[in-house]
């Protein structure tokens, strides 16, 4: 979609290192980061709210993504988040998942 951040950089037309890639799914650092990691996992399509998705291949391929880079990340047992904004709470109206940690009591062992 024209404007669109999160579009631009699945088009390359903003250059951005990739953590993860696929036809469907990026993942690339949250430019603004809140923890040690903090990863943004995005479709490439453009779906502007959580409420927009109408289909669960989408949501799975997330889900996958994310379990992977939890773990390339060593964030598995350290206490972790995954967040969606959502119905305006958003900045970027591109559905993503942030991923943030280490967080809580694991963290701190
Ligand atoms: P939100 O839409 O509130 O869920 O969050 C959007 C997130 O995208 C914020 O945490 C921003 O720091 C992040 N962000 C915005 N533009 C970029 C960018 N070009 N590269 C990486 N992260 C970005
Ligand atoms: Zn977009």
């Amino acid at each position: 979609m024209k404007g669109c951040i999160f579009c631009k950089i699945a088009v390359r037309k903003t250059p951005k290192k990739f953590i993860y890639e696929d036809d469907e799914i990026m993942a690339f650092p949250d430019i603004n980061p809140i923890a040690p990691v903090h990863i943004l996992i995005v479709p490439k399509k453009h779906v502007p709210d959580f409420m927009d998705l109408e289909e669960d291949k989408i949501f799975s391929k997330l889900r996958k993504v994310a379990q992977k880079i939890v773990k390339k990340h060593g964030l598995e047992g350290k206490g972790f988040r995954i967040t969606i904004n959502a119905g305006g709470a958003q900045i970027v109206d591109h559905l993503h998942l942030h991923l943030i940690g280490p967080l809580g009591k694991a963290a701190k062992m």
